[in-house]
């Protein structure tokens, strides 16, 4: 049913598990690769520095933006705003149509996500903050460079990334972990229990589903390796949406989802506001859970 690698992953996820520390890794170069990592961080938590951002935020700002007037929002500023669209083009980036006019960046993103196509997260990221940097330029220096000029930085920054991180794409050696005991769900019921990986490559997440009966046998089993450029959280939300989406698949009536998130499994149940960030996906799995029969949640 299963190659002998996903086998493998399938059998390392964790049966329930206790807090775990994050860890994270970044690879950084000389020039653009740390600052495109901290601006894909904030426009997918929403809280890149826009006018219309720091306005919200009591900050005395006109949300105008500097090239055409509209209002400064993420999706504004990086993607819809003509200053940033010609360099998308340029890039050769085709973003999707059909977006909310005043969609934020993480909407874009998202939307990339869930396209069935091979996407470049590195020239996506890098052109992202390339359009960002000329941007504040314009705003606190009053330069801005051409399109063209833009586009070309941009390939030097990815060239200069993909050099330094050719050697860096294997996965983590991660110590051993204690493996907690499994407790079945309650008769007749089902339990997802879902789990994350990092590699080194920053842009690179596994991620794993196991679905049991209340004798522990498995129902039904996914891994798959997403190429992101999201912080964990989001992968967080990410991996216990493809379990629920499994559950369905498979017919499964009554569940209940197990995973390491402190926010993510919380929000599930509604107990908590999940974060802007992954509110879509979190509001997305509690409407397909509503068509399912939820326990409730543990962690
Ligand atoms: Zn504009």
């Amino acid at each position: 049913m299963f190659l002998h690698h996903e086998a493998e992953t399938i059998l390392g996820i964790p049966l329930s598990s206790g807090m775990t520390e994050d860890s994270q890794s970044w690879a950084w170069t000389k020039n653009g690769e740390s600052q495109s990592r901290a601006l894909t961080q904030w426009s997918s938590k929403n809280i890149l520095p826009t006018n219309h951002y720091l306005k919200n935020r009591k900050i005395a700002v006109k949300e105008d933006c500097v090239f055409c007037g509209e209002r400064e929002t993420s999706g504004h500023a990086l993607w819809r705003c003509r200053a940033a669209a010609e360099v998308w083009k340029e890039s050769g980036i085709n973003l999707p149509n059909g977006l909310s006019p005043h969609g934020d960046f993480i909407d874009l993103v998202w939307n990339l996500l869930e396209a069935p196509i091979v996407f470049d997260w590195e020239l996506f990221e890098t052109t992202a903050w390339c359009v960002w940097k000329n941007r504040n330029a314009m705003k606190h220096e009053g330069r801005s460079k051409q399109t063209k000029s833009i586009a070309v930085e941009v390939g030097r920054f990815v060239e200069e990334f993909r050099q330094n991180n050719m050697s860096n794409l294997k996965p983590q050696n991660q110590p051993p972990q204690a493996r907690p005991l499994w407790c079945p769900p309650k008769s007749g019921w089902y339990k997802i229990n879902v789990d994350e990986a990092t590699f080194k490559d920053p842009h690179c997440y596994g991620i794993g589903v196991v679905i049991r009966n209340d004798s522990g046998q498995i129902m039904g089993a996914m891994t798959k390796k997403l190429h992101l450029p999201l912080g964990a959280l989001e992968v967080e939300a990410k991996v216990a949406e493809e379990g629920i989406i499994l559950a369905r698949e498979l017919g499964l009536g009554e569940v209940v989802v197990e995973g390491d998130s402190m926010t993510v499994m919380p929000a599930l149940s509604s107990v908590n506001q999940p974060p802007s960030s992954i509110q879509k996906v979190v509001e997305s799995s509690i409407h397909r859970l509503r068509c399912l029969r939820i326990g409730k949640q543990s962690m």
